[in-house]
């Protein structure tokens, strides 16, 4: 399948990429790289081009006749979402209507879009599965919850086929070294762990150390990006197949609090990670982890990568790699 890839560029749509063109599809990146690389985008060509143009997207969607979409395009932090709701809502909600409007135009028949675990905010019970009840807790959230709608009604009114992937924290890097994450500035915990043993970061800030947890971090679910860049593939496969439109969590179920990630960067980098205590973050839940058994069964999604001392070496390896 012709494939667009948008947000191709960026750390998860590129690990995408690749898994597509491996399982012979053919992947055309569309990113406006805002947070994304042109040296990640290695499986296909680049289509520079800002989602939010619609008469734009219209016009690109019309010329390249992709099949399928894949959209990882957005703005993707909690915090900065709190602090500027209205660009959200302009990034993730006006750019997923103007694509969808795009690839509708174009007679594209499926799409896949990737959600979070953020549109459930804090859950009533655990593990999350695709039946607990969404209520996010911050803009981020808010806007991936009304992408998901957005496609529902377009697949009740246009026959849209989609899938919305909840991925949990993605995490770890491109095992044979092609890819990895490079965020400016870096919002997520491991690549900053690491960089705080290796030397190259400031001190990590442990959030909240007195939730109700084991140790009284934040406990998450970590999977690794190879594995979520494979479920795309599933997933669009299974709409390629005349399989249901539906929601689908992408997690390992096994959850890791902050300390336990440190300590594994600790072994993994041979240093201790240098590190200060600091409130919860408003908004953060104590713990998240996914029930990802509908994924397993409607796509026969098998994770591979599922261990975090994994996770942290291919990241750490990463890291050395992209400072060379
Ligand atoms: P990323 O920032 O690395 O990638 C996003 C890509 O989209 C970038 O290449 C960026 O340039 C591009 N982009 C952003 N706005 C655009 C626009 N208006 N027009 C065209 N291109 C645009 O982010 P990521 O970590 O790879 O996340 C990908 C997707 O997965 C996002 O939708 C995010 O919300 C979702 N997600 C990520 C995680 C995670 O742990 N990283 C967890 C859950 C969901």
């Amino acid at each position: 399948m012709r494939v667009a890839v948008v947000g191709g560029a960026g750390y998860i749509g590129s690990h995408a990429a690749k898994a597509l063109a491996i399982a012979g599809h053919e992947p055309l990146v569309v990113d406006n790289l805002s947070t994304g690389h042109r040296e990640a985008v290695q499986w296909g060509p680049l289509h520079e081009a800002d989602i939010r143009d619609r008469d734009g997207m219209r016009t690109l969607f019309t010329s390249l006749r992709p099949e399928a979409v894949m959209h990882f395009a957005a703005s993707a932090y909690v915090g900065d979402s709190m602090r500027a709701p209205l660009a959200y809502y302009d990034n993730n909600v006006a750019g997923t209507l103007s694509l969808v409007e795009a690839a509708h135009h174009s007679g594209c028949a499926a799409f896949v879009l990737s959600s979070s675990c953020a549109t459930y905010g804090v859950p009533s019970t655990l593990p999350i599965t695709e039946e607990t009840p969404q209520s996010p807790t911050n803009p981020y959230g808010e806007t991936k919850l009304a992408c998901e709608r957005l496609l529902h009604w377009t697949g009740v009114g246009h026959g849209l086929n989609w899938m919305a992937l909840r991925y949990f924290n993605a995490a770890g890097a491109d095992p044979d070294g092609d890819l990895g994450e490079m965020h400016d500035p870096e919002p997520h915990l491991i690549p900053i762990a690491i960089r705080a043993a290796a030397g190259t970061g400031t001190p990590l800030k442990v959030m909240g150390t007195d939730y109700p947890t084991p140790d009284g971090t934040a406990l998450r679910d970590y999977v690794h990006v190879s594995d979520l860049a494979h479920a795309h593939v599933l997933a669009l496969e299974h709409l390629a197949r005349g399989g249901a439109s539906r929601a689908a969590n992408l997690g390992t179920g096994q959850p890791h609090s902050v300390r336990e990630v440190m300590r594994t960067v600790e072994r993994v980098v041979g240093r201790p990670v240098p590190y200060e205590l600091a409130p919860r973050r408003p908004g953060d839940p104590p713990e998240l982890w996914a029930d990802s058994s509908l994924a397993r069964s409607l796509l026969g999604w098998q994770p591979r990568h599922t261990e975090l001392e994994t996770m942290v070496a291919g990241t750490w390896a990463w890291e050395r790699r992209s400072r060379r």
